[in-house]
């Protein structure tokens, strides 16, 4: 035994020290913020210290997560990922045996804003002392000042992202500017909070008087494709052909280098990070296609349809007479400006008394199968650079699925059949239709997705959800189709409570749960949750 661990330490060490090298150098162009926080705090090194991190209970791969593990590590912290879908007891027990010096909490979802909620209650039920950072795309310096700081006593900290992560922590951990940023900080969190309420106190309309000003659509014949193909169909993808259609501008955006693809390979700043950066993950690109590490397969559908009230009804066939699954969609009430629409996807389906035999589809691809896999092999390899890339990669391949198959599906429908649209154009989504995804702003409830998948019977295809509805494997787009031309995306906005009453009637849930799965929406303080005892 001790031999083997002799073996495996001697393999260990070098793998160590080149992964180093190489994550410095993917985090080279994040070097320029860190220099500069550094200067600007007067820090003329950082302190070490020990950050606990992970993804909350029920959300999953988070690649601003791993940046900012690796960053850190890059600058001398001793980083604990304690991985995704991580309950809070594990992560609080993990802080206090490890010694940590900071908790580190990150989400990708919206049901996740309330886990981080319960875990700052509980962090001071179990009066620890430990700053707790935040982070994540679905969280914001808003929401942790409101919901979160309120808490717990000890320092709540948002960090926008990695670049920042630095600076938020050594300030955190050095004695001398701990007070001061505690005292900013919270100053902020402050005015955060009254700029909130006064928010807040802005009147919303009354559902009925919304629902009067719905998007006034002339029914038209003219306007309703009818589909050439209908019902579920299954699709492996060829992610050769669909890697043609990938955006790199967002894959930069992954990085956090903000600018546009191609442009940003010539940049002053970041073109020569961001050059190397494409180099590498053109050449790992090449690798998964060539070893079909990666696989993509979709499933989706057009089904008879039509609105009623507020919801979307699909039918299992012509005859209309079957409901496979009703859709209740959030109207906007907020006042719009001068005489605009209050606006709800409903609004774009043709409804049941328009006599007009209208579709809506379904859709959910993924690019992820074989990534998790991939990444444990360069995991094992210690090579955390590339174990971030192939999962930027298949998160890009699956948001070109997407946009692939919804050309594919436009032609199906046949309103798409004689589109001609440039690359730019279809980027932009220049084109007759929308494909809205749930947790998105214009439906913003995760929950949607459970009766999408059991529509698409997405499981079989190795797709699932977690308890809050973030969809695995990670790499995964899924959503409706609607045709009109008229649709359009949209936020749906601050929601009054007797909205969040119908709504939860109309979805056979109690308003309490409508509420957790809406949280950010809510127009009104809600009842307080039961917290955990003490
Ligand atoms: N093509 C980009 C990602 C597209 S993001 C990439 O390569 O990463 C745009 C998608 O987000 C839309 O197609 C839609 O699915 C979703 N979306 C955007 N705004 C929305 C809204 N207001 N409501 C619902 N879904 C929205």
């Amino acid at each position: 035994v001790v031999g083997d661990l002799f073996g495996a330490g001697k393999m260990f060490l070098p793998q160590v020290v080149k992964s180093a090298r190489v994550m410095k150098k993917a985090v080279a162009h994040l070097e320029p913020f860190m220099e500069a926080e550094r200067l600007a705090t007067g820090a003329t090194s950082s302190s070490k210290g020990c950050i606990v991190m992970a993804t909350v209970k029920g959300d999953v791969h988070d690649i601003g997560k791993n940046i900012v593990g690796v960053v850190l590590r890059c600058n001398g912290y001793e980083v604990v990922d304690l991985g995704v879908m991580v309950p809070t007891a594990k992560i609080l027990d993990a802080a206090v045996e490890q010694g940590a010096d900071l908790v580190g909490l990150s989400g990708l979802i919206t049901p996740s804003l309330h886990v981080m909620e319960s875990a700052a209650q509980e962090m001071q039920r179990r009066g620890l002392s430990l700053p707790l950072l935040i982070g994540g795309a679905t969280t914001s310096r808003q929401h942790t000042a409101v919901k979160i700081a309120r808490h717990y006593q000890q320092p709540v900290v948002h960090v926008l992202d990695a670049s920042r992560a630095v600076n938020v922590v050594s300030n955190l951990l050095d004695d001398r500017r701990r007070e001061g940023f505690d005292a900013d900080n919270r100053a902020d969190q402050e005015r955060l909070r009254e700029a909130f309420a006064s928010r807040d106190a802005e009147p919303l309309l009354p559902l009925e008087r919304a629902r009067s000003r719905a998007t006034p659509i002339e029914w038209r014949a003219e306007d309703i494709a009818v589909p050439t193909v209908t019902g579920r169909q299954v699709l492996d993808l060829d992610l050769a052909e669909i890697a043609k259609d990938i955006d790199w501008t967002f894959f930069f955006h992954a990085w956090e280098l903000k600018g546009v693809y191609p442009a940003i390979l010539d940049d002053p700043r970041h073109g020569a990070a961001a050059r190397e950066l494409f180099d590498n993950a053109q050449d790992l690109l090449k690798r998964i296609l060539e070893e079909g590490a990666l696989r993509g397969r979709a499933v989706y559908g057009l089904w008879p349809a039509c609105a009623e009230g507020d919801d979307i009804v699909l039918f299992a066939d012509d005859s209309r007479g079957a409901e496979v699954v009703r859709f209740p969609m959030l109207r906007q009430q907020g006042e719009r400006p001068s005489g605009r629409p209050q606006e709800c996807l409903a609004d774009f389906v043709a409804p049941r008394d328009s006599g007009l035999a209208d579709h809506v589809g379904a859709f959910a691809v993924t690019a992820g199968l074989g990534c998790d896999e991939l990444v444990a092999r360069f995991e094992a390899e210690h090579d955390d650079y590339r174990a971030i890339l192939a999962r930027a990669l298949a998160d890009r391949l699956a948001e070109a699925a997407a946009e692939w198959l919804h050309r594919r599906v436009r032609r199906e429908w046949g309103y798409g059949a004689d589109e001609q649209l440039s690359p730019e154009d279809e980027r932009k989504e220049r084109y007759r239709g929308i494909r809205p995804a749930f947790g998105y702003p214009a439906c913003p409830d995760h929950r949607l997705k459970q009766d999408l998948f059991a529509l698409l019977e997405a499981p079989a295809l190795g797709l699932a959800l977690t308890e809050s509805c973030a969809m695995t494997p990670t790499a995964s787009v899924s959503g409706l189709y609607l045709g009109h031309p008229a649709a359009r995306y949209f936020n749906v906005g601050r929601l009054g409570r007797d909205q969040l009453v119908d709504y939860a009637a109309r979805s056979g849930i109690t308003p309490e749960e409508a509420e957790h799965w809406l949280a950010p929406n809510l127009g009104y303080e809600p009842e307080p949750a039961p917290t955990p005892a003490g």
